[in-house]
């Protein structure tokens, strides 16, 4: 079905129109819908973002096509931006985890027994408290902690829908442990690298997933007026100001840099091991992505991240550049802070499955694919010569 509107708000300059109110005044569940937005120009793009659209990251610039999930709220921006969609899914269906997935529960008691098993190489961190209190973990992977080995993060689970990064994280930390002392690449990397695994930096988004909300994204802070969620991957201390300030966005930054536990326990992180190469992984769009998101303009190291970016992105399939040209602008997201903060190589991909919770099988796939990329992703962390 497709929707011509003809109602066009005319915006002024090129300026994102201002967020004028709440979308909702109760906090009584909205249906969503899951459709395909046609875009004429990434102006309209960024404006649908700014204005709290749910927007995938599967942006098709040469169509003008990208997916999202509309509530009778947010479908009313795209009436007042006179912009057309198709519906795909008229209403969603939610249904918590697929079946094969592992649970937060499971995720965090393997962490824990892999540390266990390997205590010369592998060590769980608690990197902090969620909202909830549950604890954000990682594990550090090296057999030389502490001597300022080049330091890697390979980070997931920031958005709590998208599920297979957390079982591809967990799936590397098993890789590099296993293969110590039988690969020599991976041994070489254990003893010459200091890599930090964190696979679900979002725990109580997840556990809400798992409890049925499958198309949960942010965080479950409660706000006003019903809303609930802000955005840990807008809430970082880089070009915050000018994120989305509307609570019921997918998209929402939060009330002031870093004003998140979940976030704080990244920058904390970060801060910390100064990494020389980081990724954050989502899905899903197919693509691999680095800083800046809030400018078109490149940055001074952009080739470097573009030599390792692309190279990962070749192997995939997937499209390659930067966050605000390859998807949308975005401000306040974590691999843009840590690079501005560190001139960390900081990549954020999205992995290609079509959905953001696909039947299991999809994690195969994707870990065949991955597997040699997360090897390589460490391998760039040089050590100094
Ligand atoms: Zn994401």
């Amino acid at each position: 079905m497709k929707h011509r509107i003809l109602l066009a708000l005319a915006l002024t300059g090129c300026g994102v129109a201002p967020y004028v109110g709440p979308e909702r005044m109760t906090d009584a569940p909205s249906p969503r819908s899951v459709v395909q937005v046609h875009f004429k120009d990434r102006a309209t793009l960024d404006h649908l973002s700014q204005r709290g659209v749910d927007l995938f990251e599967n942006v098709d610039a040469a169509r003008g096509t990208v997916g999202a999930t509309l509530t009778p709220e947010t479908q009313l921006v795209l009436k007042d931006l006179a912009v057309d969609f198709d519906v795909m899914v008229p209403t969603l269906a939610e249904a918590g985890l697929p079946d094969g997935y592992l649970t937060l529960d499971q995720l965090a008691a393997d962490l824990k027994a892999i540390a266990a098993a390997h205590p010369t190489i592998a060590r769980a961190v608690e990197l902090g408290k969620s909202l909830e209190g549950r604890p954000i973990l990682a594990l550090e992977i090296t057999s030389k902690p502490g001597q300022g080995l080049p330091a890697v993060r390979i980070g997931a689970g920031q958005h709590a829908r998208e599920l297979p990064p957390v079982e591809l994280a967990n799936r590397f930390m098993h890789q590099l442990v296993d293969g110590y002392g039988k690969d020599a690449k991976l041994t070489a990397l254990v003893d010459t690298r200091d890599t930090w695994i964190v696979p679900v930096v979002n725990p109580d988004g997840r556990a809400k997933v798992e409890a049925g909300k499958s198309m949960w994204r942010k965080n479950t802070r409660q706000l006003a007026q019903g809303a609930q969620g802000v955005d840990t991957n807008r809430n970082c201390d880089s070009h915050w100001a000018s994120g989305n300030s509307s609570p019921f966005s997918e998209a929402y930054r939060g009330t002031a840099p870093f004003s998140e536990p979940e976030s704080r326990a990244m920058r904390d992180l970060c801060s910390k091991q100064r990494f020389k190469v980081s990724l954050d992984m989502h899905n899903f769009g197919g693509m691999v992505l680095w800083p800046p998101g809030h400018t078109a303009t490149p940055s001074k190291d952009e080739p470097a991240f573009k030599a390792i970016g692309s190279k990962l992105a070749d192997h995939l399939g997937y499209k390659a550049g930067t966050i605000a040209t390859t998807i949308y602008v975005t401000d306040g997201d974590l691999a843009s802070w840590e690079y501005e903060k560190f001139g960390t190589l900081a990549f954020a991909a999205e992995l290609d499955d079509g959905a953001f919770g696909p039947a299991h099988e999809r994690v195969e796939k994707d870990w065949q694919a991955w597997s040699p990329n997360l090897v390589a992703l460490v391998e760039a962390a040089k050590p100094a010569p």
